[in-house]
């Protein structure tokens, strides 16, 4: 009934695995943010049955994007556990080092905006739906997804925590907003108006961790917002994943 639209699902994740299933989650998609981590990301869902990898290289080591990792990425995405691209997109607030720590240094504009174009360009090579990331200034990753013209393939912003203009937008051009666990984290009004006002057509639900059962609380906080039940809105969510991904 449930899906998780991002997350980066580990290698012996069994329990998280097992936690998922038991709460009523049907599809996940792990991300890579790196090869390494795509290679990782394609085994992982090929362990576990409801887990679907993607292929992609962060904004956050968008310097890592080159003629020769774009093809590897592509024969990566070979595998029939793999049905889009992502984590692609823009971040200029900052980013996580490898060591996993929060750092302010961010990859240079134009290396970023390359990478991202690049890749919305391999997943227009493989036919797969792009699911991005969104720490740019002002409209301008609406504005690269528009010039691209990426509605042959789908996409979705994931992690959404913008306002109900910029949702607005993304929907008319046919882009999901995916709504994780900032909505429970901290108050923000202008993403809880977004929510009430997108149609949930075009909304998804994510946790963007290695627990995808949190899912459910991410879809009640929703149900609140839009006055319904959690089932209505996890059944909603995954209909639209699954159209998104053609599956
Ligand atoms: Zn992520």
């Amino acid at each position: 009934m449930y899906s998780e639209s991002h997350c980066h699902f580990r290698a012996a994740g069994d329990e998280a695995y097992e936690k998922a299933v038991k709460a009523g989650v049907e599809l996940v998609l792990t991300a890579g943010i790196d090869v390494a981590s795509t290679v990782e990301a394609v085994d992982v869902a090929s362990q576990y049955g409801i887990v679907k990898a993607c292929v992609g290289i962060h904004p956050w080591y968008a310097d890592e994007y080159s003629e020769e990792n774009h093809k590897k990425l592509r024969v990566l995405a070979d595998n029939e556990e793999v049905i889009a691209v992502s984590e692609i997109g823009l971040d200029y607030v900052g980013r996580m080092t490898k060591q996993w720590e929060r750092s302010s240094e961010v990859i240079d504009h134009d290396v970023q905006r390359a990478a991202f174009r690049g890749q919305i360009g391999l997943a227009k090579e493989l036919g797969l739906p792009v699911l991005v990331h969104d720490r740019a200034h002002g409209q301008e990753l609406l504005d690269i997804l528009e010039e691209e013209d990426v509605k042959g393939i789908g996409a979705a912003i994931h992690g959404f925590t913008k306002d109900a203009d910029y949702a607005k937008r993304a929907v008319k051009m046919g882009v999901y907003i995916s709504i994780g666990r900032s909505i429970l984290r901290e108050e923000n009004k202008d993403l809880e108006e977004a929510i009430a006002e997108t149609p949930l057509d075009w909304i998804l639900t994510e946790t963007d961790s290695g627990d995808p059962s949190g899912v459910v609380l991410v879809a009640e906080k929703i149900a609140e917002i839009k006055g319904l039940t959690k089932e209505e809105v996890g059944l909603a969510a995954t209909r639209n994943l699954k159209k998104l991904l053609g599956i």
